[in-house]
C-alpha cells in the first residue's frame, strides 16, 4: 500500500542532507591535501569553520590548496562511518534522500563517485562554491523537502520557513552566528531519522506499509 495524494500521485516524503561536515569528511581530506601541497603538517589552530581560519594559513595558501582540491579530490571524500546508516534509516522511512550541496556543478560527478551509490547523481543538486544560504533554501523549497541537515547554521537559519524540519548538526565551530528560533539543533546525526519520523508521524506522512516492507526486505 503506498500512500498517494489527493491526484492520485504517490506522497514522497523528500528529505535533503548537506554532504561536507554531514555525510563526507571534508575536513580531514582538505587537510591531508593541504599538507601536501604546502608540504607541511597542519596543525588546527582554533575551531573556526574557514580551513584558512583553522589552520592559520594566508590567503594564498588557501588559494593554492583550493586549486588543488578543486582538481583533483572532490572525487574522494570519505564518507563518514555514519554516513550509510543515516542514510539507510532516513530510506526505511519511506524518504527519498538528496543531497544539496555547496560546490559547483562541475564538482557533480565527482561527488557522486565519493558518495559511491549512497546517493545517486540524480539527487545531488549543487548550488555552487560560493552560493549565498538562501540558494540550499531555494532548492528545498523546490523540492517540497519535508526535513533537511546542514552544519553550517546560516544554511539551516536560511532554510526556516523553506522546510517544516531545519535542523543543524552542531560541529562546536567558532565564530558562526547562532541557529534561530526554529532550528533543531544535534550533535549527533543519529537524532535526525528520529526527529524525521515523529515529524512524518505528526502530520500523518508516514507510509507505514512501505517503511515495515522496507525494513523486512533487508533483514531478509
Ligand atoms: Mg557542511
Amino acid at each position: 500500500m503506498r500512500r498517494t495524494n489527493v491526484d492520485g500521485t504517490v506522497m514522497t516524503n523528500n528529505v535533503a542532507l548537506d554532504v561536507d561536515g554531514v555525510l563526507g569528511n571534508f575536513e580531514t581530506h582538505w587537510r591531508e591535501c593541504a599538507e601536501e601541497v604546502l608540504g607541511r603538517p597542519m596543525r588546527k589552530a582554533n575551531e573556526q569553520h574557514s580551513m584558512g581560519g583553522r589552520y592559520e594559513l594566508t590567503n594564498k595558501e588557501v588559494d593554492a590548496v583550493w586549486q588543488a582540491f578543486h582538481a583533483t579530490e572532490w572525487g574522494s571524500v570519505p564518507m563518514y562511518d555514519h554516513a550509510s546508516e543515516l542514510v539507510l534509516a532516513l530510506e526505511d522511512l519511506g524518504c527519498t534522500v538528496w543531497a544539496v550541496t555547496s560546490i559547483d556543478e562541475r564538482h557533480r560527478s565527482a561527488r557522486a563517485e565519493s558518495l559511491a551509490g549512497l546517493i545517486p547523481a540524480g539527487r545531488i543538486v549543487c548550488v555552487g562554491h560560493a552560493a549565498h544560504a538562501s540558494a540550499k533554501a531555494n532548492v528545498l523549497r523546490d523540492l517540497g523537502a519535508v526535513a533537511f541537515l546542514d552544519d553550517h547554521p546560516a544554511n539551516t537559519n536560511a532554510a526556516i520557513g523553506s522546510v517544516p524540519l531545519s535542523v543543524l548538526l552542531d560541529r562546536g565551530y567558532h565564530g558562526l552566528e547562532a541557529p534561530e528560533y526554529g532550528v533543531t539543533v544535534i550533535d549527533d546525526v543519529m537524532d535526525f531519522p528520529v526527529l524525521v519520523e515523529s515529524l512524518l508521524k505528526r502530520t500523518g506522512r508516514m507510509p507505514l506499509a512501505e517503511a515495515f516492507l522496507r525494513r523486512t526486505e533487508r533483514m531478509a
